[in-house]
């Protein structure tokens, strides 16, 4: 590539809305430009570094077995409504409705449309197992998108669904993606670590998340130094007895409010109100925190539900939902509840009905997990949370074995043993050995293409802007020249140079765009090429080349073979 051909625009000035190096550095290089909230264009030159990701993510995946498809990025209801994640999927599915008024969604993810796929292709067990994978756009619409490309709502995802006859196979596989994972972040050159995370939300049996460590990660990671424990800071605060008791101080605020509006609404309807511990349908970290309030209520020959509930007069200090927004909240139609059978009474649950009121929902159905099914900042303010990370620095770990660290990642991979929960939900099965018709087990994994591509510029950076580990390079090599409008020689000597490196598989740029040496110079060095190559007059005098690799001090004068040695 020429780059007096290609399409660079740098800019001098460090972006001020950019709050993390690496938002500032692609937007500084030109990599990414801003289109709406979360909705980025990748330039030219962020566009070869996605691709140089992607390259080695799909080589390891094609090393270990899996196979590559594509699914579409626009995916019907009726499929979503299968594994009732239509409603369940939360305000981070994008709902879209086409003209003849049909809805769809935007993939965020694709289990739906692979077991689909699956069931209509595989019947026998001889065919498993199987893995199939897809690198393209996933559209969540985030809360809160941020930091440019690294919490994106439309981004790049690598996702990858495997299929197995029995848990054994499920099991082989995964270890097979955890090390194909492992190999994928070492070939691009970053800094990670594999955690153990919680299985609560979606079920399954196996969950790890690879986070590129970094102080600007959103996540928290605990780890011991002494023992093999490494989990996401959630799973380790729902295992953690000192993370408990801190949490438990935190929740009292959040419990008492819920009883407060649960005995309110009981009053207003003059019935009772029970309280029971034995359910955990809002968030807490036992049974004495986890209070759940049932209203068993009878008027006339009907029973009240919570969207005549939510009707009633007097509470309009909570934000009441709709019909709909409850009967999706509570997985239901609307109007599910029928007249009363009195030999089957049917109960509601105070809290989760206030919950849809009042849009706080948190809260994750399985003892032990409850905090891991809180998305913090949505459900409860962050500083929370970091309370409670402040606690848990320096306790004991869950095995005993010595005790807890604290270090700050982002979430680059993760993979998920899903078991048949969507096979299941979808009717799918295929023919085992005795030929009984048996639901196939599933995994899930996913990669955070573009995300990554941030990540490791937060980890590989300098004053002078991004320091590229070589596997993601836009280049490797840029052969800059000096005062090409007025030296005919020079440009003859860069040009064959850089063919002959292109030749040599060196992926190799020639900057012939004739601007000032240090305005060149710049340039290649906040775009992070490895290598550096300047030919000038003085040089070719010399019968040199000043070659600089980015991350060194000086430059050197090196002859040609000097040269080729140190590129290879
Ligand atoms: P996060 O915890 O950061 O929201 P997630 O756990 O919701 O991520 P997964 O469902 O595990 O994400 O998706 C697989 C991968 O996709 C993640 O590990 C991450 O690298 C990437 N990813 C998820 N959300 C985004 C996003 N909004 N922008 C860019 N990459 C993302
Ligand atoms: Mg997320
Ligand atoms: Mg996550
Ligand atoms: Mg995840």
């Amino acid at each position: 590539m020429r780059l007096s051909q290609f399409h660079l625009r740098t800019e001098k000035e460090t972006p001020a809305d950019a709050e993390i190096i690496s938002h500032k550095l692609m937007l500084k290089s030109g990599m990414v430009r801003k289109l709406a909230a979360g909705l980025y264009t990748w330039s030219p030159l962020g566009l070869r570094v996605l691709r140089k990701i992607e390259a080695v993510v799909r080589e390891e995946m094609n090393r270990a077995g899996a196979i590559e498809m594509a699914m579409p990025s626009i995916q019907p209801k009726e499929l979503w409504e299968e594994t009732g994640r239509w409603a369940k999927f939360g305000p981070q599915l994008l709902k879209i409705r086409d003209r003849k008024d049909q809805d769809y969604c935007f993939t965020p993810t694709a289990e739906e449309a692979v077991t689909d796929f699956f069931r209509q292709e595989v019947a026998s067990y001889k065919q498993l197992p199987l893995n199939f994978y897809q690198i393209t756009s996933k559209f969540r619409d985030e809360i809160r998108p941020r930091f440019g490309v690294m919490r994106a709502r439309e981004f790049i995802m690598k996702d990858a669904y495997s299929f197995h006859v029995d848990e054994d196979s499920l099991h082989a596989e995964y270890r097979n993606m955890y090390q194909t994972y492992s190999r994928i972040f070492t070939r691009l050159g970053l800094k990670f670590r594999a955690v153990a995370a919680d299985t609560g939300a979606i079920g399954g049996s196996a969950s790890h998340e690879f986070h590129v460590l970094a102080d600007s990660g959103e996540d928290a990671l605990a780890y011991c130094d002494t023992s093999d424990f490494a989990a996401n800071v959630e799973l380790a605060e729902a295992v953690s007895p000192g993370s408990r008791a801190a949490a438990s101080e935190a929740l009292r605020e959040v419990i008492t409010p819920t009883q407060k509006t649960c005995e309110a609404v009981a009053e207003l309807l003059g019935i009772g109100l029970q309280r029971t511990a034995k359910s955990v349908a809002i968030m807490g970290v036992d049974a004495e925190h986890a209070p759940q309030f049932v209203l068993a209520l009878v008027r006339g020959d009907h029973v009240v539900n919570e969207i005549k509930l939510s009707k009633l007069p007097g509470l309009a200090d909570y934000r009441l939902a709709t019909e709909v927004e409850i009967a999706e909240y509570l997985g239901s139609e609307p109007g599910f509840l029928g007249p009363l059978n009195a030999a089957k009474p049917i109960r509601i649950i105070a809290d989760r009905s206030v919950a849809a009121m009042s849009d706080f929902v948190v809260g994750a159905n399985k003892p032990g997990f409850h905090i891991a099914g809180v998305n913090w900042g949505r459900d409860l303010p962050e500083p929370e949370i970091a309370d409670i990370r402040n606690v848990l620095e320096g306790d004991l770990a869950p095995d005993g074995q010595g005790h807890l660290k604290i270090a700050r990642g982002i979430e680059v991979g993760h993979v998920f043993a899903l078991g048949r929960k969507y096979s299941e939900a979808m009717k799918t099965s295929v023919l085992d050995a005795a030929g009984k018709a048996v639901a196939p087990a599933m995994g899930c994994y996913g990669i955070g293409v573009s995300r990554i591509a941030a990540a490791a510029i937060e980890q590989n950076h300098d004053d002078n802007g991004i320091c590229w580990p070589p596997a993601m390079a836009p280049w490797q090599v840029a052969v800059c020249v000096i005062n090409p409008k007025n030296d005919p020689a020079v440009v003859t000597a860069a040009e064959a140079l850089y063919l002959e490196l292109n030749a040599a598989g060196h992926d190799c740029v020639l900057d012939d765009r004739g601007l000032r040496p240090g305005s060149m110079f710049a340039d290649i060095e906040l775009i992070g090429i490895p290598h550096r190559v300047v030919v000038s007059a003085r040089g070719l005098e010399a019968g040199t080349f000043e070659y600089r690799a980015r991350r060194a001090a000086e430059s050197e004068n090196l002859d040609h073979g000097a040269l080729l040695r140190r590129l290879s």
